[in-house]
């Protein structure tokens, strides 16, 4: 019997499902790939459970509901989900929660939703993973292959669900963002064109502390991949060359980076692309690039080179990268007030993309950071900061970590409490001509909701200055 008066809420259409032989799935954590993994499985004429232990937000319960299919939140009832045929996982739940622990005790698969939609889809997959740059590459690349007219969806981290869009309107093409636990449970799954932007150690509370845990997960983008398919990645990433000297990917490879050994290089002036035999070298003046910044000159290179393997036109490839708007919080510009501009980049949160957005500014820049420290060494930092900063603006609950470092070298800098202070003090330090950033390198949840929150909350003070 099932006791559903403690759950906060609960809804099972069709508890008859659990007594016939098709096939259950369930699926833990009804986000977005959750939800989606579940209406996919539904399709399929699968028996269904979705269980939360947090709140589903209103959304998703509707969809759910909309679809009939059973699901349960603020609890897991193990008698309903260890007799699982299968499990889909959250990206966001650890293997290591006791529940997960109890499937693998007894060998019931888990896989990621990516695993599981891919099974139901002919589409070629593009998928691109790394510490930074993934939803600016992703974005980018998905923006190159609309203009040049294919039917193509993006998933992974953004937008809706791969499972969803598999279920709903398949596509033949697909452009994904993977996260390193999005591939953990990535088995049978094959991309066609795997991007691996670069590795920097990250989000190692989850892989045990191993910084090799963390790079296995990495290249699992590479599992399954053979000659016929594609490997791009950074060259000069002395973490990836190791592994691929190590594993040697079967994939055929075609690095970037900063010289003519590259299939796509920057020769100082201009951006080259020379993927392809069959394809001319693309050429575009680095001035052109519509994303500014180094970092963003490597993510230019995966996106061209990709999209020269799939055999788009060099116009409209360079069409893109001169038009492409960017996406919000990733070195976004807000606006100019008196001559200084003011520029959110929230979604640095961590230490070396705050190092590439300092890297890209070419003027003397006021830097806000703070926030949650995520065991930041701020030392990679240090030289940019004191080349192009003239004053740094603390901006965290607790600033004592970075007073600590940066007061020793002599930096001006302010310590506040809020972010209307924050950007008050920036705004009272800045000169005309100056350039203020925001680039936390810590995640956000002291003061704010998320990253997003917080480049929210900054563009509306800026606006109100
Ligand atoms: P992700 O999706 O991997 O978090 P984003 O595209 O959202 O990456 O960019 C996050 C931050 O990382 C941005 O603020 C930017 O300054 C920085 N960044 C973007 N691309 C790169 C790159 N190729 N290398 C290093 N840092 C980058």
């Amino acid at each position: 019997m099932h006791c559903y008066a403690d759950f906060s809420s609960i809804y099972y259409p069709n508890i008859e499902n659990t007594l016939t032989m098709k096939k259950r799935i369930v699926i833990l954590g009804a986000g977005e790939s959750g939800t989606g993994a579940a209406i996919l499985a539904k399709v399929k004429g699968m028996d269904v459970f979705v269980s939360d232990s947090g709140e589903i937000s209103a959304v998703y319960q509707a969809l759910l509901n909309q679809h009939g299919i059973a699901w349960e939140s603020g609890t897991h009832t193990e008698s309903l989900i260890l007799n699982a045929d299968e499990v889909i996982k959250s990206p966001g739940i650890p293997l290591t929660t006791p529940l997960l622990q109890k499937l693998i005790a007894q060998g019931t698969p888990i896989i990621s939703e990516i695993e599981f939609a891919a099974r139901y889809t002919d589409a070629k997959m593009i998928c691109i993973t790394g510490s930074n740059g993934k939803t600016t590459t992703t974005s980018l690349l998905f923006d190159m292959l609309r203009r040049a007219g294919l039917n193509v969806g993006l998933a992974g981290n953004i937008g809706n669900s791969l499972a969803l869009q598999v279920a709903k309107e398949d596509h033949a093409y697909y452009v994904i963002e993977l996260s390193s636990f999005q591939l953990d449970n990535c088995y049978d799954f094959k991309a066609d064109i795997a991007i691996l932007l670069n590795i920097t150690p990250d989000h190692l509370d989850r892989y045990n502390h191993q910084f090799q845990n963390y790079i296995d997960a990495k290249f699992r983008i590479t599992r399954n991949q053979t000659a016929s398919d594609a490997f791009i990645y950074w060259s000069e990433d002395p973490v990836i060359n190791r592994e691929i000297q190590r594993i040697h990917p079967q994939a055929t490879l075609y690095p970037f980076g900063s010289n003519e050994q590259n299939v796509a290089y920057t020769d100082g002036t201009q951006l080259v692309v020379d993927a392809h035999p069959s394809h001319k070298p693309l050429y575009v003046p680095l001035s052109d690039l519509s994303l500014k910044g180094k970092h963003n000159q490597y993510n230019s290179m995966a996106a061209g080179i990709a999209a020269q393997i799939l055999h788009i036109h060099n116009d409209v490839i360079r069409e893109s990268l001169q038009q492409f708007a960017g996406v919000d919080h990733r070195l976004q510009y807000v606006a100019t007030v008196r001559g200084v501009r003011y520029i959110n980049d929230s979604k640095a949160t961590n230490v070396n993309s705050c190092w590439y957005a300092l890297e890209s500014m070419t003027t003397p820049t006021v830097l806000i950071l703070g926030g949650k420290d995520k065991g930041n060494d701020y030392s990679e930092i240090d030289q940019l900061v004191k080349t192009k900063c003239h004053t740094l603006i603390f901006m965290g609950k607790d600033n004592s970590k970075l007073i600590q470092h940066f007061e020793p070298m002599g930096m001006k800098y302010i310590s506040t409490n809020t972010l209307a202070d924050a950007v008050q003090a920036a705004y009272q330090s800045a000169q005309s001509g100056d350039t203020v950033l925001l680039s936390p390198c810590c995640a956000s949840f002291d003061l704010f909701n998320s990253y997003e929150d917080r480049g929210q909350q900054f563009m509306d003070a800026v606006r109100q200055l």
